[in-house]
This record gives C-alpha cells, structure tokens and sequence, in this order.
C-alpha cells in the first residue's frame, strides 16, 4: 500500500500479488541483453498485479479488483489497511477485463459482490469480445455483474467525477481504458496494461505475448508514453515493479520507468 496525490485527488495503491515469469516466454521476440537488470537471478520479469484506490471529493473509485483468491490476492486485506471499507467505494471500473484484473468482485463462498454500492463501470468492446468468447474468469468474475444491475459499459470517454476521466487506450484488449487525473496544474495516470514492465517502458517496440493486437497495442503504448513524459503524469502501473507508482522520463535520448 502506498499513497500520493495529485492535487487535491488522492491515489493509493493496492498490492493483489506478485509473481514472476520467464522473459523468453513474455518477449519471445526480443532480444533481452540490454535489459538484465530488470530480471531476477533466473531470467524472470516480476510482475505486480495492482489495483488503484483514486479518492476525488465524494466519489471512490477503485480501478481494477486483482487476480482473487486463487492467487493468494491481498486486495481485501489492503483496502483495510488503507483505512476503506468495500462500501465505501463508489465506484469500480475494470481497464479491461482479464482474470488478473476482476478478481475480487464476488466472495467465492456466497456469491454476494463484494462492493454493495459501487457502480461498476465495463469497457463496452471489452464486454462484447468477451461476451462472445467467454474465458472461466469472465464467466465467474465479470457476466454475473449484468443481472444485479449494477454495471455500466463505457465507450468513448467517460467523466467519473469531475478531476477523472475514463479513455480509450486499446491494443491489450479491444476496450482497454485508462483513467486521466487533472486537478489544477497537476496531471495522473492510471495506465492499466498499456505498459507492463520496466523493459516495454524503456523500448514501446518490443512487443509481449499479452496483447490482443500487437499492433494497436504497440502504437497506443508510444503515444501513451510520449504523453506522460511531456505532461510529466504521476503514473499509477497495474504491473510495473510493486506498488506500480512512478513516471516515465526521457534523458540523453533514453527513456525508463523512475518509480516513486
Ligand atoms: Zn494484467
């Protein structure tokens, strides 16, 4: 758990889990000599799997919900810590819909959601694809949401609140959002899965095994990149190094991931 604001909007970050995976197999294209530094002793990538608590005046939104029990998930235990109870969140809204990102809405046991009274807001291309080809983890974690009547698909871009703004960033899936932050002068984002390691933050190029459309996901990744390192965004990373706070910056024609 860790918090910082954004003028006067508060973020905190929530820690699901933590795992690693063989480079080879997340890059199996690229070429990982320059990027050593980022791997373990046995040439894994450490993956966070995060959440985002963004508190503006009187709403709460809580962006992605974590891979869940089946992987030991901390989420509910650091919302506490955070001070939050699950009421209180206003409102959810999922960057896109892989089982790594929805795995805290429903208690495994009874069934009952876990955020009585948020708002949960889908992607709407997310929800057709994966309406059309159902995975386990949709099927458990996200179709239920439909007949409580308690979710939103979400096109375009989306006002949340008055300082956060859901926007398309498409590539990882076909619906993948992010959240922009703007209060007064100061800038944050909330950038989901457009970047997922220190190595894809320091070459956009290099493509990993994770994204619907390589293509896509490769040009929104450069242009999100280049974006926050002109504004100068707090960027708050559901899978760059625990707890996925930081900025991008560019110096002496490199560019890398400085986290907070
Ligand atoms: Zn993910």
């Amino acid at each position: 758990m860790k918090r910082t604001t954004v003028g006067h909007v508060e973020i905190t970050a929530l820690v699901d889990t933590i795992e690693a995976y063989p480079a080879t197999t997340v890059y199996p294209k690229a070429d990982l000599s320059p990027y050593a530094r980022h791997l373990d002793a046995e040439g894994r990538v450490p993956l966070n799997f995060g959440s985002f608590l963004v508190r503006d005046g009187a709403t709460l939104l809580l962006v992605d919900t974590g891979w869940g029990p089946e992987h030991g998930g901390r989420l509910m235990a650091e919302l506490a810590e955070a001070g939050v109870k699950p009421a209180q969140v206003t409102h959810i809204l999922f960057t896109h819909l892989h089982g790594d990102h929805t795995g805290w809405n429903f208690d495994r046991g009874s069934g009952r959601v876990l955020f009585p009274e948020a708002k949960f807001l889908v992607p709407k291309l997310d929800w057709e694809h994966y309406t059309a080809n159902p995975n386990e983890s949709f099927e458990r974690d996200v179709r239920p949401l439909e007949a409580l009547g308690v979710m939103e698909l979400v096109e375009g871009e989306r006002t949340v609140s008055a300082s956060l703004t859901a926007i398309p960033t498409p590539g990882h899936t076909p619906g993948h959002t992010s959240v922009v932050v703007t209060s007064g002068q100061e800038r944050g984002f909330i950038l989901g899965d457009v970047v997922i390691t220190a190595i894809d933050a320091e070459d956009p190029e290099i493509d990993s095994i994770f994204d619907w459309d390589s293509g896509i996901a490769r040009e929104t990744r450069k242009k999100t990149v280049e974006r926050l390192i002109a504004d100068g965004s707090l960027v708050g990373a559901s899978h760059l190094p625990a707890p996925g706070l930081g900025r991008f910056v560019r110096e002496g024609g490199r560019q890398w991931w400085q986290a907070l």
